[in-house]
């Protein structure tokens, strides 16, 4: 793609309103930034949190990501607790989250058939069957209404339809935020800053060291009035035909990973985690656009293709694409600790661990930028190497970041020390009494003995 930048030009400086002045300010409300704005404020302090969307929810909602993974061991302990379960629980009572009962929870062909279509397997196995393992189906809608019911409960000051755009520094400090909205240029004062944007929007802003990394991309979309009853009945009854028809269907959309269908809450309505995408960069106008167009044309392929081939999909029509772009990867702090593939695949663990997903544990110094002393990031975008962020930046881990942040926070504001100085095990502590998991204690399976310590 060529260069778009055609010349540079001087903006003029203005008078920019303070619209909120406040302990913590909090960028993002995708599941990372929700959950860091929702733990502070039940911890006492004052929140003011920012989206640029008017939905919250981030890939969650916006984007369309249907299924909460790694959220189990390999000894299938749930360790993504905390106000992740929190949203689970408030999901199904809307009728929003399909998982397995824990007696479902099995290794063998009847449970496969009950719940692989929903996406509830541990993927990182191989052979057939894969295990069953406790991991929630839910709808978008339902995730927004949860996340306003939080926010609004927790008495969080809520700032939709604001884009951040740049970080007020002084002397090594955030002293604010300046967003940009449709009444113009707004700033919002804060002692404590949580950058929860996914693409380290607020710290590539105050000077934090990154590095641009990149995956896939996908254009997310739902299909509606599928006979998933027939399509799974023909997988099972003929898996030679099926098999080919499902390798003809990936080869139109190019690119799905073991399933492009699952189920959903909604009957009849399939959410399709495709096409795969590679080369485009996250951040680019130019690139989105390319892969917009792109996306849907793929899409529209797949379901003519299903239309005509697949049982079961003869009356699909198209719901909709999501509403975001599903951008994986884009800047990755490098921040006082930068979590490697070696780290997450040998479930390597840290005694600064303040939170974690499946068996990977995420050591505190992993969310704290180099020299800003009141600035925490928390999400997809935190101190990681790119392979092993790939593998470690599932809904539920970048939640329980969040409220690790949201403690930690607090916690500075109430020592009135910089984020680093702050005491882990009293975030740890704290964790667990919010009935997280910070994963202080190691599983069994943990590589302990080369631990990296803080
Ligand atoms: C296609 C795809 C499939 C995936 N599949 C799964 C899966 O099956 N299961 C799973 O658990 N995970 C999956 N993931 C990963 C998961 O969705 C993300 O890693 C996770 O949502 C990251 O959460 P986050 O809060 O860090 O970032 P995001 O979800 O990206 O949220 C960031 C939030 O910040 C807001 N924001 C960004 N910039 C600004 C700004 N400048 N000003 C104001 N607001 C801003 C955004 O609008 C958004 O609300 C998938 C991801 C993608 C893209």
């Amino acid at each position: 793609m060529t260069d778009p930048i055609k010349d540079h030009i001087t903006s003029r400086s203005e008078q920019v309103p303070v619209v909120s002045d406040t302990d913590v300010v909090v960028i993002g409300a995708g599941p990372a930034g929700l959950s860091a704005a929702v733990s502070a404020a039940r911890n006492g302090a004052r929140v003011t949190l920012v989206e640029r969307y008017h939905h919250l929810g981030g890939m969650a909602s916006g984007g369309m990501v249907l299924v909460l993974d790694d959220m189990v061991n390999e000894g299938n302990e749930v360790v993504t607790t905390g106000i992740v379960s929190e949203f689970v629980e408030r999901m199904e009572r809307q009728d929003g989250a399909v998982y397995p009962p824990s007696a479902d929870c099995l290794t063998n062909w009847e449970m496969w058939r009950k719940w692989s279509r929903w996406g509830c397997i541990d993927f990182h196995k191989q052979g057939m069957p894969q295990p069953i393992i406790h991991a929630v189906a839910f709808d978008p809608d339902v995730w927004k209404r949860v996340s306003l019911d939080l926010v609004r409960e927790a008495g969080v000051e809520l700032r939709t339809h604001s884009w951040f755009s740049e970080a007020l520094m002084d002397d090594g400090r955030i002293t604010g935020v300046i967003v940009q909205t449709k009444l113009g240029r707004q700033a919002i004062r804060a002692k404590m800053v949580v950058d929860a944007s996914g693409d380290l929007d607020v710290a590539s802003s105050a000077g934090a060291s990154f590095i641009t990394g990149q995956f896939i991309v996908t254009t997310v979309f739902r299909l509606m009035d599928v006979d998933t009853a027939r399509a799974e009945a023909f997988e099972y009854e003929n898996p030679e035909e099926y098999k080919k028809l499902d390798r003809e269907a990936r080869r139109v959309i190019g690119g799905a990973w073991g399933m492009w269908w699952l189920k959903t809450p909604l009957p009849g309505v399939v959410w399709c985690n495709c096409p795969h995408m590679p080369g485009y960069d996250g951040l680019s106008p130019e690139h989105m656009v390319e892969a917009e167009y792109e996306g849907r044309r793929r899409m529209m392929a797949l379901l003519d293709f299903a239309r005509k081939n697949l049982p079961g999909f003869e009356n699909a029509r198209m719901l909709g694409a999501a509403e975001q772009m599903g951008i994986r990867q884009t800047r990755l702090l490098q921040g006082e600790y930068v979590v490697t593939r070696d780290d997450v695949r040998k479930r390597r663990h840290f005694a600064d661990s303040v939170c974690r997903g499946r068996d990977y544990y995420t050591p505190y110094r992993a969310l704290l930028p180099k020299g800003i002393d009141n600035l925490i990031v928390a999400g997809r975008h935190y101190s990681v190497e790119s392979e092993a962020q790939k593998q470690s930046r599932e809904i539920p881990p970048c939640m329980a970041q969040g409220e690790a942040a949201g403690v930690a926070v607090t916690q500075a504001l109430n020592a009135g020390c910089a984020l680093r100085d702050v005491d882990v095990t009293a975030i740890q502590k704290q964790m667990r009494a919010q009935g997280a998991d910070p994963g202080d204690l190691p599983s069994a399976n943990a590589l302990v003995a080369d631990a990296v310590d803080a």
